[in-house]
């Protein structure tokens, strides 16, 4: 059986050798030949087809794997990398050998394929197979698949600035990385996320899987590392290392001539890096060179010393070409010519087409979005530079539906108001010098009450913590006629651009308390809190020209008292408050009589406080804003449906953990926002229907884990839906590294990312969170907090509302009774001491 099959094939090679390269060419063969053959594969794939093509290449490409054994015998891989189509019309035989395909590799490829690589506009592939004593991760190694890329233009350059590319223009190109290792395909991603390319190109990279030690004779490990030989196979170029037999399988299966990683010598990066193969022949690494075959050798044409391992010998086809003919050379001259006019043409007709396409779709919504959304519903005031502040106006463009929340009149003319209030009273303006001024004097002048400040200081806690701090203050400002002053010293220059028209949120860093604010906690002696328990404020006490008002998760009753009607009457005649807080304090805002009112016209639609102000606060600066629109166009865009899901540990150690994982899944499945997918070991579709719907997973964790082992899942077994689900992280910085200004940008970034997705599942109390959904308008599920490393039950909770929970909330004293009898303010979801804003209307009806 074994040598009738191997005449069979050797048949075969001879044949589809002839017709490739002497009728059209080698070069000419590979582009034309392997389009059709991806999408041939393709064909087969997913509809299991009996055409009796589609088994001939089903069976023919699974030949290798049974009966190749040791890497001299790798070397018959070369005959099954012809175009199908062609070889089985060579073929006078058939060619069904009887090697029927497991679907389960097949599910590896199509998923994978489907899910990561369908949509690209060209596919580059790289195999690392990493020969040295300690295999793994080497930097030179990294330094070396870089160079060749760049250097052979398979990878664009990185530039430091963000081109003006329209988003929805730029090409996509996948970068398919097969490997044990999965750090160079995770390298890989964090530079083309963190920096723009010079070409404008969206480079997007992605590894199937990581087994990271060879376990050859596993079935999932054998299945797998043949199924990323078949994706490597459709790739457009591929890029492998040198003498690996993996990739020699890979590149002829494919039709594609490789680039070869020369070995490295030393542990240094081989100059050049890499070479282009002569053909797509594996090497034959042990020839007999000497004996019987050496006087052959040295006169065929044809074969020639391996470009990655002398002395090896190869097939290069170029040369039968050479032998031809003259009448047959111009014969085929002609035939490639007239090919390739032909196809010049039908592309440049479809890109035409395409790019009229294109631009008519990009006219037609920026025209839709200028009359209609850009300004957010009037939230926005128009007139500032577009191009100094790009998510200013574009960012509305990328949600995926516009937000059913319209800002109230009120709240829009208030902003108009605001705007002119910081005009006046902001930075540089003779009324910020007079009222600087009265810090020295330490008293209020009565002629300088028309500027007030909320100072907002830059707290040590994340980003999450500092938003909904800042958003309550801004709230705070705007109901009591201030302006707000935000601490420049940390970041936030290199997060947010400025949000009011023609002057500046910054405080000034020559403001005169700078140098003290750091030290300023409950202990200072203008902290109101300890003012108040110095009994240091009476009726008759003139107000001071600054307060410190300590709103963190420490703050004791007395600090509290800052919630308080009464003692707002006090404050109001303050001129400058300093204010610490990590808390999303806004619900007891609406606690005080006074300012309930003033809300409610505000906001007649309660639970939006949060969505508004971040929407008109927050726009991330180009650089952030370059990482959101290219993970978006790259991942997101595309999906019929992304769901976002937001992961956090609080545990100490944090890191991944199994029943961490498990209650994602099953709040997700329970939810019906993930599929099922087959069980363990089984092989069946659990429902045949055969939705081609893509989902999109958005996974945001310091944890890399979650989203690989997500990932693996939906690769390995197919989901009862027949849904494509594509996950992607963006980031996986596994530490916290606050106030790191690449590490806060990937933060922003990812919220921003979370915010644009359909359904969101977040970490109960995680601010990071409550920033994502209150940005996006969603209504998230919340992933209770595991007891004892156990799922809990249930997972999850539908959220009340949109809205951040204000997690320590003073429910007694002052406001103790106002909670109860305010509808619209509820205790958070399975949090008692937390309370927040639901949509409710002002009253109850019996009232
Ligand atoms: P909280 O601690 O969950 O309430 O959120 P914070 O935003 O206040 O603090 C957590 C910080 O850890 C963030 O600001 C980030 O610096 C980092 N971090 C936590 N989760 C993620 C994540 O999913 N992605 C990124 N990029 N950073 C994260």
């Amino acid at each position: 059986m074994g040598l009738n099959l191997l005449s069979h094939i050797l048949s075969l090679k001879l044949r589809t050798t002839f017709i490739s390269y002497v009728s059209f060419g080698e070069s000419s063969l590979v582009t034309p030949c392997t389009s059709n053959r991806r999408a041939f594969f393709l064909e087969c794939f997913s509809h299991n087809t009996s055409q009796s093509s589609c088994r001939f290449l089903v069976n023919v490409a699974l030949i290798p794997i049974v009966i190749v054994k040791s890497r001299v015998q790798l070397y018959l891989i070369l005959l099954v990398r012809y175009c199908p189509l062609w070889a089985k019309e060579a073929s006078p035989h058939g060619f069904t050998f009887g090697f029927l395909p497991k679907r389960p590799l097949w599910g590896l490829v199509t998923r994978s394929y489907n899910a990561y690589l369908s949509r690209a506009d060209e596919r580059l592939g790289i195999q690392v197979r990493v020969f040295d004593r300690h295999a793994g991760y080497l930097q030179h190694v990294m330094d070396q698949i870089v160079a060749c890329t760049q250097r052979e233009n398979l990878l664009p350059e990185l530039s430091t600035q963000v081109t003006n590319t329209s988003r929805s223009k730029r090409l996509l190109k996948v970068v398919l990385v097969t490997s044990l290792h999965p750090e160079y395909s995770v390298k890989l991603k964090r530079m083309f996320w963190e920096q723009p390319t010079s070409t404008g190109e969206s480079i997007e990279v992605y590894q199937p899987s990581e087994e990271r030690v060879q376990q050859t004779d596993k079935k999932l490990h054998d299945q797998k590392a043949l199924a990323e030989v078949y994706l490597l196979s459709l790739t457009d170029n591929i890029v492998t290392s040198a003498r690996s037999t993996f990739g020699y399988f890979a590149y002829s299966l494919g039709g594609l001539r490789p680039w070869i990683l020369y070995k490295p010598v030393n542990r240094t990066a081989p100059d050049p890096p890499c070479v282009k193969a002569v053909s797509m022949e594996p090497c034959f690494h042990r020839p007999p060179l000497y004996g019987c075959q050496a006087k052959t050798i040295e006169i065929t044409p044809f074969v020639m010393t391996c470009e990655d391992s002398n002395p090896g010998l190869k097939l290069i086809f170029g040369y039968v070409f050479k032998s031809l003919g003259l009448k047959m050379k111009i014969l085929i001259t002609f035939i490639f010519s007239s090919l390739l006019i032909g196809s010049v043409i039908l592309l440049s007709f479809s890109n035409n087409f395409n790019d009229q396409l294109l631009d008519a779709t990009l006219n037609g919504s920026s025209e839709s979005e200028t009359s209609h959304d850009k300004l957010i519903g009037g939230l926005l005031k128009a007139g500032f530079d577009e191009g100094s502040c790009v998510s200013r106006y574009t960012k509305s463009l990328l949600y995926r539906k516009p937000s059913p929340y319209k800002p109230s009149p009120y709240l829009v003319s208030k902003l108009r108001r605001y705007e002119m209030l910081h005009k006046r009273c902001g930075p540089g303006t003779e009324a910020y010098k007079k009222a600087t001024e009265q810090l020295d004097e330490n008293q209020v002048r009565s002629s300088d009450k028309e500027c007030r400040y909320v100072v907002w200081v830059a707290t040590e806690y994340g980003l999450g913590n500092r938003i909904i701090s800042l958003v309550s203050s801004f709230l705070y400002a705007l109901l009591t006629e201030r302006i707000i002053l935000v601490d420049q010293r940390k970041d936030i220059n290199d997060l947010f651009c400025e949000p009011f028209p023609d002057t500046s949120w910054l405080l000034p860093l020559d403001f005169p308390l700078m140098g003290q604010i750091d030290s300023y906690y409950k202990d200072y002696s203008r902290c109101y809190g300890t003012m108040l328990k110095n009994h240091a404020i009476n009726s008759t006490t003139i107000p001071p020209s600054h307060l410190y008002l300590h709103l963190l998760h420490d703050y004791r009753d007395v600090d509290k008292m800052f919630y308080c009607e009464a003692n707002q009457a006090f404050i109001k005649n303050v001129p400058w408050l300093v204010v610490k807080s990590n808390l999303y304090f806004a619900p007891s805002l609406w606690l005080i009589p006074s300012f309930q009112t003033k809300l409610i016209k505000l906001f007649p639609q309660k639970d939006t406080v949060f969505h508004h102000l971040s929407r008109y606060l927050f726009h991330p600066t180009n650089q952030v804003w370059d990482m959101v629109t290219s993970t978006y166009n790259d991942h997101l865009s595309k999906a019929e449906e992304v769901l976002g899901l937001q992961i956090r540990v609080f545990s100490t150690p944090s890191g991944y953990f199994q029943h961490v994982m498990d209650q994602i899944v099953s709040c997700a499945q329970r939810e019906k926002l993930l599929p099922e997918v087959a069980t363990n070991g089984s092989s069946q579709v659990i429902n045949t229907t055969r939705s081609k719907k893509l989902k999109a997973v958005l996974v945001a964790s310091l944890h890399p884990e979650y989203s690989d082992e997500l990932r693996k899942m939906f690769l390995e077994r197919p989901s009862s839906t027949g849904e494509i689900i594509q996950v992607y992280q963006p980031s996986g910085e596994r530490v916290q590294q606050t106030d790191e200004k690449l590490h806060d940008q990937k933060a922003l970034a990812d919220i921003y990312l979370l915010s644009l997705t359909d359904n969101i599942v977040t970490t109960e109390r995680s601010t990071f969170g409550y920033v994502a959904h209150g940005l996006g308008g969603l209504k998230p599920w919340i992933l209770y907090e595991p007891k004892n490393q156990k799922v809990p039950e249930p997972p999850c909770v539908r959220a009340l509302s949109m809205e951040p929970c204000f997690i320590r909330a003073p429910l007694h004293g002052c406001q103790a009774k106002t909670i109860k009898t305010t509808h619209f303010i509820r205790p958070c979801e399975n949090w008692n001491l937390g309370i927040k804003l639901v949509d409710a209307p002002d009253k109850f009806w019996w009232w």
